[in-house]
């Protein structure tokens, strides 16, 4: 079947863009628990625009507010945070990827115990919670959401074990998929990752200070959240680690035994701020060493490099860098378009991306452009921008993708659409150049952001990073995924 013969890919209205997973944080020993915890949620707002939520606990009570929208509409009233009393807390920012955008999925979940309040935020995706869950009804469980991520307060709730920990460890051996949890019982706070550690979880410290602040215990999925309240890096929660933190300070168990991790590349390419450091490795630096990549693979000759902003900004300046063309801001992003705007006709639907960028006329006309940006995901934003930038007056319109192209979809905990709607899977560079209407089109190649990431190209035996939606070799197993949304039926493939 040809491309023509298909539903049109370019003409589909849908969300383009590959959605952040969730953001988790979680904080122990401070006077003011639940307000650094909303804090630590705004600097995570890029991770999940959804939903909110904040579990406090008094050493008493545990205290609840959860709320669908952004944290400033839940969190910047003094009043709700008042009702969230204790020195102790947990917080979730949520983007569905499983599950309605309803308040009762909106994390963190809570639940008593027969040992007291457990409350549990999680980021990432578990490839055997249906199977868990049909299991669980059967056993009599009655769910109240529609997440997966309800399976660990079940799972939790029917252990045999005496202890938290011992009973979050039980849960964990029966879970399969990707997760970094926050969880707050009155005892502790605990931090998980996944054996192969695909999402990010970080340890900090705020230090004792002469306003009678003994000092705390952080942790949250990346670094900007430390700096905006003030705490310092402490590490990494290791791959298959669980970090229990209380009065004693912070104990460490590694119930899986050591396994070579697989982090999430596409943290490094989109997902997370710039501003943060993952795995020792500030993202700004890992994106503009993408952008210089890119340019020893596949230049041509130029005028500007203008970034798709804002994700494609580091990896133009890299790109700009290494090349020695000038870098310049030949597109305008509009901040205060909100996820709320009513599109309120076809017409205006489709002029969509008009809303979010606009054409610097005095930057591209006449001009040689390579545009900059991070992924193509459906291809349909790619398009618009780049007609938008020709009819600004651009006489070359070349485009720089600083991923390899995206194949597969992720079953980790990142929204992406269903494998036959991405671009890249059901066509060739070619063909996706003549869709989007660009001069030429490169991706850097996988080896080629392997070397960006200081690792010498990638090697197939022993990837260093999950990097499944771009060579489809999935690290942990599918366990409940059906078979058609991982392979392309022979229906949906065009020629590649
Ligand atoms: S499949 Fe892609 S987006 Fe999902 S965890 Fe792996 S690298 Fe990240």
């Amino acid at each position: 079947m040809t491309p023509s013969s298909q539903a049109d890919p370019m003409s589909e209205a849908e969300d383009d863009t590959l959605h952040e997973e969730c953001g988790v944080f979680g904080i122990w020993g401070a006077t003011d628990a639940a307000a650094l915890t909303a804090l630590g949620l705004h600097a995570l707002q890029h991770r999940g625009q959804e939903a909110t939520g904040i579990v406090s606990y008094d050493g008493q009570r545990f205290h609840t507010h959860r709320g669908l929208g952004l944290v400033g509409d839940n969190f910047g009233d003094a009043k709700v945070i008042a009702g969230l009393p204790g020195p102790y807390a947990v917080g979730h920012n949520r983007y569905a990827t499983t599950g309605d955008t309803v308040l009762r999925n909106v994390q963190p979940l809570y639940a008593d115990f027969e040992f007291g309040g457990f409350a549990v935020g999680h980021n990432g995706n578990l490839t055997n919670a249906p199977s868990l869950r049909r299991a669980l009804v059967r056993r009599g469980c009655l769910f109240q959401s529609t997440t997966d991520s309800e399976v660990f307060i079940h799972l939790i709730a029917i252990s045999l074990y005496s202890t938290v920990a011992d009973r979050l460890i039980d849960a964990l051996k029966q879970v399969v998929g990707a997760y970094s949890l926050v969880a707050l019982s009155n005892e502790a706070l605990l931090g998980v990752r996944d054996p192969l550690g695909v999402r990010p979880l970080i340890l900090g410290r705020i230090a004792p200070n002469a306003g009678g602040n003994a000092g705390a215990w952080v942790l949250a999925s990346e670094s900007c959240a430390l700096d905006i309240v003030g705490a310092d890096f402490v590490r990494d929660v290791e791959p298959g680690e669980i970090v229990i933190i209380n009065e004693k300070g912070v104990h460490s168990i590694r119930p899986f035994g050591r396994t070579a991790a697989r982090f999430c590349v596409f943290e490094y390419i989109y997902f997370a701020r710039p501003d943060s450091i993952m795995e020792g490795m500030p993202v700004y630096d890992a994106r503009k060493r993408i952008g210089e990549e890119l340019a020893r693979e596949s230049h041509v000759p130029a005028d500007v490099i203008v970034p798709v902003p804002d994700s494609g900004v580091p990896a133009a300046m890299g790109y700009a860098a290494e090349s020695g063309i000038p870098f310049d801001l030949g597109i305008i992003r509009n901040h205060y378009v909100g996820r709320t705007f009513i599109e309120p006709t076809d017409q205006i639907r489709h002029l969509g991306v008009r809303l979010k960028h606009s054409a610097n006329r005095a930057v591209l006309e006449g001009r040689r452009v390579i545009l900059v940006d991070d992924s193509i995901v459906r291809g349909t934003t790619s398009r618009k921008i780049v007609e938008m930038v020709r009819h600004a007056g651009a006489s070359e319109v070349h485009m720089r993708i600083s991923s390899p192209p995206t194949t597969h979809s992720c079953f980790y905990g990142i929204d992406t659409p269903e494998r036959g709607k991405l671009l890249a899977a059901r066509h060739s560079v070619a063909e996706m150049a003549a869709l989007i209407g660009v001069d030429s089109l490169a991706f850097v190649s996988i080896d080629g952001l392997y070397r960006a990431l200081r690792h010498g190209g990638r090697d197939p035996a022993a990837p260093h990073y999950c990097d499944a939606c771009f060579t489809g070799d999935y690290p942990i197993p599918l366990t409940d995924v059906p078979e058609r949304e991982i392979h392309l039926d022979t229906a949906q493939a065009g020629p590649r």
